[in-house]
């Protein structure tokens, strides 16, 4: 914040307060916000039904407001002279609309300039968390051809099998499912329905849940029989472009790096066009954060960077093809945190 000139940073729903603070404000319409200055206690203003989740509160001063109360005079008292205000970005604009009412004169910044710097390096115990959720997903993976039906059963009914396998394998939550079978898989984020899967088709599986507050994020696309040449085909692109980004990685090379080892396979194969989609995002207690993998993202990677090597070739009317890891960038080079096979398995 001094470096930045910042004055006071306001956190409210989002991962910034719990990465903060180990508290996560509710997502609902009464405002939890916390208000951290350059000097003094920070101050979380909280609706007062809310205050016993808190615990003690610790060096946080709590400013607890009834039903009646106005949590936005709270809020101004907590930021008295400040004028370079950061707000968290997931903040609901309707508080921040309220705040910046009552808050004359001041400037808006977003708070992820600042926490994003702290966030995208994550500690040897984050990272331990985020690689026990990976291998937690992993082993969902592996009991998918032994134990899930596909072939006349719908996306829906996979989606609520991958989500129970995920919670049986150690998370707390299963946080989603995305299942696009046939041509649906050509929609990278389909919203699992009531298609029937059949015989022929390609489905892609992308899911996930929270591991101590760690998401997990894995995609594998399974072939209902045996699959066509063609499917083999972009599958077999799909796999190598997968494979050479996760061999790009290491420190000092930047994010759009990243994304072009991967691009330029999938280019070169003439699927360039049908990649419509960063290759990667950052992971951490958000399922997508800092950094991301993408064109013009001139970030260099550091250790202890967590992300997803996720590039998928989708056609129209026809089928998708996905393969999403999470990696990490290690001292020398990648550190794979989901090892689940990567071919392309032949499920019933
Ligand atoms: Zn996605
Ligand atoms: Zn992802
Ligand atoms: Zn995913």
């Amino acid at each position: 914040m001094a470096t930045e000139g910042v004055d006071a940073v306001l956190l409210s729903i989002g991962a910034d307060l719990p990465y903060l603070t180990g508290y996560e404000a509710m997502d609902s319409e009464r405002p939890t916000i916390l208000v951290v200055k350059g000097s003094g206690a920070p101050v979380l203003v909280i609706p007062v039904l809310e205050a016993p989740r808190v615990g003690g509160g610790g060096d946080v001063e709590i400013k607890a407001w009834a039903e009646t109360d106005d949590p936005y005079a709270l809020v101004s008292a907590a930021v008295g002279e400040a004028r370079r205000i950061a707000v968290g970005d997931q903040t609901r604009a309707a508080n921040l609309l309220a705040i910046q009412a009552i808050v004359p004169g001041a400037t808006w910044d977003r708070a992820s300039d600042l926490t994003a710097r702290l966030r995208v390096q994550k500690d040897p115990e984050e990272l331990e968390l985020l690689r026990a959720a990976a291998h937690g997903v992993d082993r969902s993976l592996a009991r998918v051809p032994g134990e899930l039906r596909f072939a006349g059963r719908t996306e829906m009914d996979v989606a609520r099998d991958l989500q129970a396998l995920t919670v049986e394998e150690g998370h707390e939550v299963a946080a989603f499912a995305i299942v696009a079978s046939g041509p649906n898989g050509a929609s990278p984020h389909h919203e699992p329905g009531d298609r029937v899967i059949q015989a022929g088709d390609l489905v892609v599986c992308d899911f996930g849940g929270r591991w101590q507050g760690y998401s997990s994020d894995v995609t594998r696309t399974f072939s209902v029989g045996e699959p066509s040449a063609k499917q083999e085909e972009v599958h077999r692109v799909v796999h190598a472009a997968n494979q050479v980004a996760r061999e790009a990685i290491r420190p000092g090379i930047t994010c759009q790096e990243v994304d072009r080892a991967a691009r330029a396979v999938i280019e070169e194969a003439g699927f360039g066009e049908l990649f419509i989609h960063r290759t990667g995002h950052g992971i951490g207690l958000e399922v997508h954060e800092h950094p991301y993998m993408v064109e013009g993202n001139e970030t260099p990677l550091e250790p202890g960077m967590t992300f997803s090597i996720e590039p998928g070739i989708y056609l129209p009317g026809e089928f998708g093809v996905r393969i999403e890891d999470i990696v990490a960038c290690g001292p020398d080079g990648v550190d794979d945190l989901n090892q689940a096979d990567r071919s392309l398995l032949v499920v019933s």
